[in-house]
């Protein structure tokens, strides 16, 4: 099961109004047996390190759990510890990431793993809030680890929970907004019992793995249906009113010299940081001669109307120019974005 990003946390420490008793005691007492007779036998839940169970929790981020398995082990043996990590060449650890995807995550946790290593402990702190300032962790991440690492009192929200407790509590709120999240947070800390949270919140991500599914729930088999008022409508929940999509028409340059063509690398603060594309078309300083490419692409909310084009510079760029020269073999050896990938397929000559 995916487990997507839940950022927004600003009224997890207020209180929910007070639950009643059998919905306490399904989501304490009922889930937690189920959960100890189903749940699936997975190597991060053998272990109480801080170290191991971060490394799952960032591999874990919006990837099956499937996926993550043959990664965790062979993660481990190469960097058992966060010093091991943290002294690593970068290289060295994407390569180890190679197929997880969203390589930022190796990046953060690299990150981390210095933060941990350069502080006086040279170990994690026991606490939600010093969890929550260091590089890399957010408010799911933080509690995650806050719970099954230090055992500490909190409840965890992430896409299978929101849909539980959607679906449990019929919330038809849409789920995308602050304050309906922030509600959530208030519930699921509420439900998460003060003795045994670590409990709670693996079975709760438990369920909607093996139960609570996005389609077809098997409500019938599941622990805490006596008290789900939305069991007999489940699709209809969660409810996630996405922003408008927005159109935006993109125009690349595609500029050649020879055997090479002109590519920038994206600078730290825009997205794709590090990755190489080709220029924006500047009508001021080059010359458009013929179309090369035109496709449609979505990223998040905006739909992409792209054009790469044939041109030249007017006049040659300056050393100033953020950018260089790159043959084929160049281009195909350095990261771009899917979208600039599709462009430079379309090359022809030497590599
Ligand atoms: S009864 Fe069905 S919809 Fe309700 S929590 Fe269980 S599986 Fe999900």
């Amino acid at each position: 099961m995916v487990r997507p990003k839940v950022t927004d946390t600003s009224a997890a420490k207020s209180s929910h109004p007070a639950l009643e008793r059998p919905v306490l005691h399904a989501f304490r007492v009922r889930l937690a047996d189920w959960y100890n007779r189903n749940k699936r036998d997975l190597p991060w839940r053998h272990t109480r390190d801080p170290y191991s169970i971060t490394v799952s929790e960032f591999m874990l981020q919006q990837t099956q759990v499937s996926t993550v398995l043959p990664y965790y082990d062979r993660w481990l043996d190469q960097f058992p510890k966060w010093k091991t990590l943290a002294s690593a060449p970068t290289e060295k650890v994407l390569k180890a990431w190679e197929g997880l995807g969203y390589y930022q995550r190796a990046r953060n946790l690299q990150k981390l793993a210095q933060a941990v290593a350069a502080s006086p402990g040279g170990e994690l702190p026991a606490s939600i809030e010093g969890l929550q300032q260091l590089p890399g962790i957010g408010p799911y991440t933080a509690r995650a680890i806050g719970s099954f690492a230090f055992g500490l009192k909190t409840g965890v929200l992430d896409g299978n929970v929101i849909r539980i407790l959607t679906r449990v509590f019929a919330i038809r709120e849409n789920v995308t907004d602050r304050n309906v999240l922030s509600q959530l947070w208030s519930l699921t800390e509420s439900l998460a019992p003060d003795n045994d949270s670590d409990t709670y919140n693996q079975s709760i991500m438990e369920l909607g793995a093996l139960v609570c599914l996005p389609r077809k729930p098997a409500c019938l088999l599941c622990p805490i249906q006596s008290v789900c008022k939305g069991k007999s409508e489940p699709d209809q929940f969660p409810v996630k009113e996405r922003a408008a999509t927005k159109a935006v028409v993109e125009r690349i340059a595609v500029i050649r010299d020879g055997n090479r063509w002109w590519c920038e690398q994206s600078a730290a603060n825009r997205r794709l940081s590090e990755f190489w594309r080709f220029p924006d078309f500047d009508s001021a300083t080059m010359t458009e001669e013929s179309e090369l490419t035109r496709f449609k692409y979505t990223i998040t909310n905006h739909r992409i109307d792209l054009t790469a084009v044939h041109a030249r510079w007017k006049k040659s760029p300056s050393v100033k120019t953020a950018g260089r020269w790159l043959t084929r073999h160049e281009i195909e050896s350095l990261p771009f974005s899917s979208a600039h990938r599709k462009i430079s397929r379309q090359l022809k000559g030497d590599r």
